[in-house]
């Protein structure tokens, strides 16, 4: 549709990959494997879909509406936010390439390069998401291929300067993959910050509901689209058009969703950090918080996903404030509308230098509950730290 360009965010994204003409406003379901083709002629013609597992209507919208929410030429579906990682990196590494990674990358990524790439000839390498870009280009070699970023980290919340890394690789002829998925595509642009791949996991902030599992790559280089295209074909990757129905629906709804994220992430990390029992609040978009000016300079806004730092206490401590939570509940993931809360320290002994932290860690997705609850549950979790 031709939404021009002009348009606010919100309002493109709602009508982002609607069908003209259409009697309902979101678009009709073809579920099929089988595709029923006119003629002969049309049995082997290259250029018509002739099998449903590229993906029909359905998905097709949800990626015309992706490239315009990252500004991209081109957007690939995958079944899962972590097989758009590994997706995007089959894509385009071959044996011999060097991967460089942010050691605060999201942990199954780490998994399926020590897994799966080794066993194909593709090395990794980490490096301290502190790193500066100039010292993070000086590690690349003649096999540095690709630098995967993930700024924030989503557990520890370090930023990179992602623009001054994807410049620089780009003249040295690298390939800059970000997984985006804490900015979903909204508050964070990679593309038009010079990174090749943009990858998120929509099973987050885009589903938004906590019950659907897919993901997406990104990108406005016409010969990378290409790659990914064939990969998705050679692995035999698909999604379903009801889950592409509903990350649909869910687009529609970010915007707002995403303001509340954020004003209500803001409310509970200004207040957290006042606490006595807190020594620090790891959330960029909070004036004074480490790497806030990075944030600021690039970000439009911030999700509700960070960490608070507590002061030295005992893992003990650490879950009965957990235990005490009734509002937050426990568990992975984030991007949803209810409040989740983790405790992340044993995460951090995949890494290559865990970050030294003044205490334990305890991660919080705020979620669209009112925030003053939301405090109010906080209150009563810090309670029983001081009491355990
Ligand atoms: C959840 C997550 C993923 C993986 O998404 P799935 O859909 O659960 O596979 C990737 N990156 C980050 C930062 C995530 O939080």
């Amino acid at each position: 549709m031709a939404a021009g360009k002009s348009r606010g965010r919100a309002t493109r994204l709602i009508h982002a990959g609607q069908v003209k003409g259409g009697r309902t406003v979101g678009p009709a379901v073809e579920r099929g494997s089988t595709v029923i083709l006119s003629s002969a002629a049309a049995l082997y013609d290259e250029g018509s879909v002739t099998y449903g597992r590229a993906g029909l209507g359905v998905q097709n919208l949800l990626a015309e509406a992706l490239s315009d929410l990252e500004g991209a030429h081109h957007v690939s579906l995958f079944p899962s936010g972590l097989a758009a990682l590994t997706g995007a990196m089959l894509a385009v590494l071959k044996t011999g390439d060097e991967v460089l990674i942010t050691d605060a990358v999201y942990k199954p990524t780490r998994r399926f390069c020590a897994h799966v790439l080794t066993r194909f000839g593709v090395t990794t390498r980490y490096f301290d998401p502190t790193t500066s870009p100039d010292a993070l280009i000086a590690m690349a070699g003649p096999a540095t291929r690709m630098i995967v970023l993930e700024s924030p980290g989503s557990l520890s919340f370090e930023m990179q300067d992602v623009p001054a890394i994807a410049g620089l690789a780009r003249a040295r002829g690298l390939l800059t993959l970000m997984d985006n998925t804490w900015a979903a595509g909204f508050w964070f642009k990679p593309l038009a910050h010079g990174v090749d791949l943009s990858v998120q996991a929509l099973t987050k902030y885009v589903g938004g509901h906590s019950d659907v599992f897919m993901g997406s790559v990104a990108t406005a280089d016409p010969v990378v689209g290409a790659l990914l295209d064939q990969a998705i074909w050679d692995f035999g990757w698909s999604v379903s058009p009801d889950d592409a129905y509903q990350m649909l629906r869910g687009l529609r709804t970010l915007p707002v969703r995403l303001e509340r994220h954020y004003a209500s992430g803001l409310a509970v990390a200004g207040w957290v950090r006042d606490q006595p029992q807190v020594a620090e609040v790891l959330y960029p978009a909070l004036p004074g918080a480490r790497d806030h000016a990075l944030w600021k300079r690039d970000y439009a806004g911030a999700a509700g996903l960070f960490s608070i730092v507590l002061r030295p206490v005992s893992t003990a401590a650490v879950h009965a404030l957990l235990d005490a939570l009734s509002v937050f509940r426990l568990g992975y993931s984030w991007g949803g509308f209810e409040s989740l809360a983790i405790n992340g320290d044993p995460q951090f002994s995949v890494r290559e230098r865990a970050p030294s932290f003044a205490g334990p860690m305890v991660r919080l997705s705020v979620g669209l509950e009112d925030p003053e609850d939301l405090i109010a549950d906080l209150a009563r979790g810090l309670a029983a730290v001081a009491a355990a």
